[in-house]
Parts: structure tokens; C-alpha cells; sequence
């Protein structure tokens, strides 16, 4: 065997028997909340669709339209000839929805936090970022080149530990959090880090891919509390509560001109596709008009938690730990049997031990379904027979 494929095949029987190795199935998305895998139709709650807005009649309709005129592809990076108008009346409506004075649009949210975070910290700059914070927040880091300190999740008090200590020795310094976090649905205590950002001149940075379009009124994590957060460097994601794709940073007029002229992954890539704009566009529309359909998704979460017997979520996010990967597996088994897509989540997506169920609430599950799958939960993996009771804590 080529030594290449030898390479592969022992990886992947490493993972295998870690219950870590993982594979593609199929699986297709119907109009509304619903999909179909191996041939079954089954009610998703791990899609990140809050708001089903990919199936929202008025959205698609503007990707179709903008498809019809302006073709498939964005043909260029921005700087060359990519620059379609309608991205630029993308960013006026971000800018205008993160209170912001300008954003920039990229090809997708990983993309963007490629290209931001180096483009404002290198070599010798200090980067704090929360140990939960996302993938590609971390790949950021990585990329950048600074000295990237992880401060314990969550803990002001241990960031400002790092501060003290550290920022006397770096030029600039940035702070970097999940808005909402991916995995487990909390949070960002966002005051405490601006206080403490502006204390010691450091630059915060919320990657907000969770939270827009589903808390704070529909404008994200920074906006939960009466008083807004200040954070300068508001990163997000279309993809999700938006429903099309791309990613994007809302900041200062003058950090986004910067990230324009040095954010590797938007000067060196293709622009994102017109019709995306123009459905991103359509669902801001939906977000900004309908406060009361953008609330739908954490208040299912809250019905869920409410008769599971689990803590009050504070997004529509809410993990299910379950502690050794192969629990989660057999959980997640479990539901598909009983019609509901809800997947394991388990290490390097998360920390050891602490494999999960995820479960995503979105506007358009039905309650009757959101009891039933609660009452599952409660009862046959969280207090299933005696013999497995230790594997479920
Ligand atoms: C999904 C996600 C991203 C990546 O966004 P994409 O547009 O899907 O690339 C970034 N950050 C967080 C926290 C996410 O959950």
C-alpha cells in the first residue's frame, strides 16, 4: 500500500476505535423544518436555521431574482471585479442592525475570522481568547502569528489575571469570544470583558455567528442586556439565523476600510455570490419587521428545558452532556428511532468528557413535538434504566 493511503487508513482506525471517527450521510433539507436521511423523514433539531429563513418564500425569491439577472458566481474578488452593489447594500444593513458605522461581507464566517484577526494582530501583539471560543476564531489566532493566551470560559477575573500581567509586554491586544457559544448555548459576559478591554486598551472581538437574528431583539449577544455591550468587532455569520451564506465584521469606518486593504481571505478570494446577498438582504427585512417571529426560537428552547427538567437556556441553543462519546452516539441513535435528527457532538468540537446532544430550536417546531422529545429526553437518557444510569451522567 502507498504509504499516503497507509497514513490514512491508520488514522482513521485510531479514531475509529476512540468511537471519534465520523462520515457523511445524505441528508436533505424540505421546505420547512423537516429532513429526509436513509430514507426516513425525520424533525431536525440540529440545524442552525433558526428562523427557517433558507425556506422562506420572500428570501428565496430574492436569490432567485437576483440569480435570474446577475448569474451564479461573483466572477472576482472584490477588488478586481467582484464588486457587486448589492454587497455593499448588504454591509449599509448590517452596519445599520450591529449600530455600527460599516461592515464587510466574506464568503463565509471562518473565512472571515481568517482574514480579520491577522489583519489587526501579528507577531509580537497578544491575542486572549475564551477556551470555548469556535474553530475557526482559534485558526484566526493560529494564523496570525501573536501570542494567543486562552483565558478560562467565561472568566473575566482570569482574563484580567492574563491583562496584568501580559499587556505590558505587547503593542496591541485582542480579546476574543464566542457571542453566543456554539456548543453550549451560553453567553458571553460581554459588559465585563468591554469593561475590562477599555481598562487595559485592549481590542474586543465577539464572533456573534449564533446569536444575530435570535437574542437581543434580533441584533445579537452585545444587545441582550438594556444597555448594549461595546464591542468594537462584531463578527458574524449569514448562514445561519440569516438562512443563506457568507460571513461578515461590523466595526469602525476606519477598521473595516483596513480590513478591506489587508483581510487576506476577502482580497485573495472570489466574492461572495450576488443572490446570497440579495437573500441576506431579504431575511434582514424578515429580522427587522417581525420581532415577535425572531423571539419563536428561544422560546421553544425554554418549553424544552421546561419539561426535560434541564437549566433555563439564554439562546436556542441547549446541550444535553452526556460525558463519553460513545453515550452520545447511542442518545442521538435513540431519537433518530424516535423520528427526531438531533446529532452527537463530541471531542475535538468539544472538550474530553464532555460529549453532548445538541439540540437548535427553530421558529417553526411544532410545541407538540418539542414536549415529546423533551419527555424522551427526560426519560430514556436522562433517567434511563438503573444499568445505564451511570453513563448518562
Ligand atoms: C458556524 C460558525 C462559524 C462559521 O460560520 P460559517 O459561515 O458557517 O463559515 C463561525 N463561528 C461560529 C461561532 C460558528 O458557530
Amino acid at each position: 500500500m502507498h504509504s499516503l493511503d497507509e497514513f490514512a487508513t491508520a488514522k482513521l482506525g485510531e479514531l475509529q476505535r476512540a468511537s471519534l471517527r465520523r462520515a457523511l450521510i445524505d441528508t436533505t433539507r424540505t421546505p420547512g423544518i423537516w429532513v429526509l436521511r436513509n430514507g426516513r423523514r425525520l424533525l431536525s433539531f440540529c440545524c442552525n436555521v433558526y428562523l427557517n429563513l433558507t425556506h422562506h418564500p420572500v428570501v428565496k425569491e430574492a436569490a432567485i431574482a437576483a440569480l435570474r439577472t446577475y448569474g451564479v458566481g461573483a466572477g472576482a474578488s472584490r477588488l478586481v471585479s467582484g464588486n457587486h452593489p448589492l454587497l455593499g447594500e448588504l454591509e449599509a444593513r448590517l452596519a445599520r442592525l450591529k449600530e455600527t458605522e460599516a461592515a464587510c461581507v466574506f464568503g463565509s464566517g471562518y473565512l472571515a475570522n481568517l482574514g480579520i484577526i491577522p489583519a489587526l494582530v501579528g507577531p509580537g501583539d497578544l491575542l486572549l481568547i475564551d477556551d470555548l471560543a469556535h474553530a475557526c476564531l482559534w485558526a484566526g489566532a493560529r494564523l496570525s502569528r501573536a501570542a494567543v493566551v486562552p483565558f478560562r470560559h467565561a472568566d473575566v477575573r482570569h482574563a484580567q489575571a492574563l491583562l496584568t500581567e501580559l499587556r505590558q509586554h505587547h503593542p496591541h491586544v485582542l480579546i476574543a469570544t464566542d457571542g453566543v457559544f456554539s456548543m453550549d448555548g451560553d453567553i458571553a459576559p460581554l459588559h465585563a470583558l468591554a469593561a475590562l478591554a477599555q481598562r487595559h486598551d485592549a481590542w474586543l472581538m465577539s464572533d456573534d455567528a449564533h446569536g444575530v437574528g435570535v437574542v437581543g431583539g434580533g441584533r445579537g449577544s452585545n444587545f441582550v442586556q438594556p444597555i448594549k455591550a461595546d464591542v468594537p468587532l462584531q463578527m458574524g455569520t449569514l448562514s445561519k439565523a440569516l438562512g443563506a451564506y457568507g460571513g461578515y465584521l461590523c466595526a469602525s469606518a476606519a477598521v473595516v476600510d483596513l480590513i478591506r486593504n489587508r483581510a487576506r481571505t476577502a482580497i485573495y478570494s472570489t466574492a461572495l455570490p450576488p443572490a446570497m446577498a440579495a437573500a441576506a438582504i431579504a431575511a434582514l427585512d424578515v429580522i427587522e419587521s417581525e420581532p415577535g417571529y425572531a423571539a419563536l426560537p428561544l422560546a421553544k428552547a425554554k418549553t424544552f428545558t421546561r419539561s426535560a427538567g434541564l437549566p433555563e437556556p439564554t439562546s436556542p441553543i441547549v446541550p444535553v452532556l452526556l460525558g463519553e462519546a460513545d453515550a452520545a452516539l447511542k442518545a442521538s441513535r435513540l431519537l433518530e428511532n424516535e423520528g427526531y435528527l438531533v446529532v452527537a457532538i463530541r471531542p475535538p468540537t468539544v472538550p474530553q468528557g464532555t460529549a453532548r446532544l445538541r439540540l437548535t430550536f427553530t421558529a417553526q417546531h411544532p410545541d407538540r413535538e418539542v414536549e415529546r422529545l423533551a419527555e424522551l429526553v427526560r426519560t430514556r437518557i436522562l433517567a434511563p434504566a438503573p444499568a445505564t444510569a451511570a453513563e448518562a451522567q
